[in-house]
């Protein structure tokens, strides 16, 4: 393309709120096979919402909250906002440590409690009962959190994002332009599945540790150019290993700065009007 149309197609791109950074990232969209997507606060809306709680709510309720008060989980933010709406009374928390992918752990009122994933309950004894009904609000898409106090575990939080109105058919458009669809995401297979099957997904990949997304964009890259879409912090290495980079302008500052395009109104669906830019910009006609 010559250096006008690239302009044009920057300018349309940006009236569209679609923030391209430079031209070669226009032309690279042109060739992408596969087009990977970050699930929390991407395909979903990212404001997550507590739906059901196991055990004694208050109880459960209070112990989570003291422990996320010092997390900055969008899980914990939904077990925040229960809290608040139930006026339970939430305790501090001393020593408290966060664990990347698994959840945190902290002292209360010199206790120890845990809030995570079976991960990070790996020595804690599961009641089976409780594992079907997790089971069974994973299926229904809802990420299940364990609360542990000392040696005991002694109730369970779903939490639910729904996914965007428009995520679907954005993702159906990009399968009709022959484009294939991943799921990279740190939540549970089964919630992932259940997420995905919602909106078309072809292929889901869970239980990502945060460190490695880009090893995942990578070894998609075996079978052809990939773009990745996504919005966190830790979203940002992927942003930056992937042929095209796609950050959702509600992102983080560190995505938005990895990512090479900008979705203003981080709408899906821009996604596919990119790649139609692309193809008007950098038509075969040289
Ligand atoms: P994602 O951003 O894709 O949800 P993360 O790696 O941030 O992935 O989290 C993966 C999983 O780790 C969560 O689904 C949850 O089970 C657990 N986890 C992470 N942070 C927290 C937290 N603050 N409280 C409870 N669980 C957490
Ligand atoms: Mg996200």
């Amino acid at each position: 393309a010559t250096p006008t149309a690239l302009m044009v197609g920057t300018g349309r791109g940006a009236k569209m709120g679609i923030l391209i950074k430079n031209g070669e990232v226009l032309e690279a969209v042109n060739d992408v096979k596969t087009v990977v997507f970050d699930k929390t606060g991407t395909i979903t809306v990212g404001k997550p919402q507590v739906t059901d709680i196991v055990g004694d709510q208050d109880q459960v309720l209070a112990l989570a909250a003291s422990l996320e008060e010092n997390s900055e989980h969008p899980l914990a933010a939904a077990i925040l906002n229960r809290a608040k709406e139930l006026n339970v009374d939430v305790k501090s928390a001393d020593n408290f440590q966060a664990v990347e992918g698994k959840g945190v752990a902290a002292q209360v009122d010199g206790h120890t409690a845990v809030v995570g994933n079976h991960k990070l309950l790996a020595n804690f004894k599961f009641d089976p009962a409780m594992e079907r009904r997790e089971t069974a609000l994973q299926d229904a898409a809802k990420t299940v959190v364990y609360v542990g106090l000392d040696d005991q575990i002694i109730g369970m939080i779903a939490i639910q994002d729904v996914a965007k109105e428009t995520s679907r058919e954005a993702i159906a458009d990009l399968k009709a332009r022959g484009l294939k669809t991943v799921m990279l995401t740190g939540d549970n297979q089964r919630v992932a599945n259940a997420v995905a099957q919602q909106v078309g997904i072809d292929q889901v990949i869970a239980d990502v540790l945060p460190g490695d997304k880009a090893d995942h964009v990578q070894a998609l890259q075996q079978t052809g150019k990939v773009a990745f879409v996504g919005d966190g912090i830790n979203d940002a290495p992927a942003l930056t290993v992937a042929d095209v980079g796609i950050a959702m302008g509600s992102g983080t500052d560190v995505a938005i700065d990895a990512g090479g395009i900008v979705l203003v109104k981080n709408d899906l669906r821009d996604v596919d009007k990119a790649l139609a830019l692309s193809r008007k910009t950098f038509s075969r006609i040289k």
